[in-house]
């Protein structure tokens, strides 16, 4: 983190109640993307599941200092320097996760007001980056809670299948109360469609209702994702769409999203 210069950070929380509807492979590729353009970015794995972390090439974990750590020194009230949690890599800052996350959890749970633990260290580091993106798990636990609070906006994935569309109403409740009563600046950045197959009729189906339900009311991003093996092959591979497969549909796809965000 050599650079200086006073930057602020738009946070954004990527989530979904529905397991597997491309959070993760969001976070990452969007990163590289906005990285692309120039943007300082920051991810943050706030799953134990750490699967963000493992796409980040990131070794020994079981010895490294995770998010999970950190949380947990701001919870005890220890001094510490965010920095010394931060990993480096493809000129992308990451805080990376393992499964001590969920001992971190536990505690957080039985904590009074926990859930500003993650905002509170976010102000530190805010003014480094241009962007903060935080991957969540599915369930709406108190990191989820967290993400949610520490956040300017929201973007939800949505694969194009029924309970992933359900997944949305049920997250923008849970929104609407953290904006009432914990983080008045929260918004929904857009909802985007991932996985999209233009062949099925499913899919088209239910990105048109999508499309119809939200219209006037929360942006559905332009762009869509489409569904391709190169994901899973990319991921197996631990790297990133823009190292594996740079310039396929689903690169550019990312690409596109980045600029939506950035400019529009
Ligand atoms: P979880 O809720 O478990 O954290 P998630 O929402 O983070 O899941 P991902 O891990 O990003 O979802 O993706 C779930 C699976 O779908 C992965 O196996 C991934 O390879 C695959 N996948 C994601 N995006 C695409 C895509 N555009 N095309 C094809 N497969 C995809
Ligand atoms: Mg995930």
């Amino acid at each position: 983190m050599e650079k200086k210069e006073v930057l602020m950070a738009e946070v954004i929380t990527i989530a979904n109640r529905k397991g597997g509807v491309g959070k993760t492979t969001t976070a990452l590729n969007l990163a590289y993307s906005l990285k692309e353009l120039g943007k300082k970015v920051l991810v943050i794995d706030l799953d134990p599941q750490a699967n963000l972390t493992r796409c980040f090439d990131v070794e020994n974990l079981e010895n490294i200092k995770t998010i999970g750590h950190l949380l947990m020194a701001e919870l005890e009230e220890e001094s510490y320097s965010v920095e010394d949690y931060v990993i480096s890599y493809d000129e992308i800052d990451i805080i990376p996760s393992s499964i001590y996350l969920s001992v971190t959890e536990t505690q957080m749970r039985s904590e009074t007001g926990s859930e500003r633990i993650l905002s509170e260290i976010i102000e530190l580091v805010r003014e480094h980056y241009d962007c903060i993106l935080i991957d969540t798990s599915p369930s709406l636990n108190i990191l989820t809670i967290n993400a949610l609070c520490a956040a300017d906006s929201v973007l939800i994935t949505a694969d194009t299948q029924l309970f992933a569309i359900v997944g949305i109403s049920e997250l923008l409740k849970t929104i609407q109360k953290i904006k009432k009563r914990v983080n008045p600046k929260l918004s929904v950045k857009g909802i985007l469609l991932t996985m999209c197959d233009s062949r099925t009729n499913l899919s088209k189906l239910l990105t048109e209702q999508v499309e119809e339900m939200y219209q006037g009311k929360i942006k559905v991003f332009q762009t869509k994702i489409p569904k391709t093996v190169k994901v899973g092959e990319a991921i197996y591979s631990g790297q990133s769409i823009k190292k594996y497969a740079k310039g396929s549909s689903v690169d550019l796809a990312y690409d596109h999203l980045a600029k939506e965000i950035c400019y529009e």
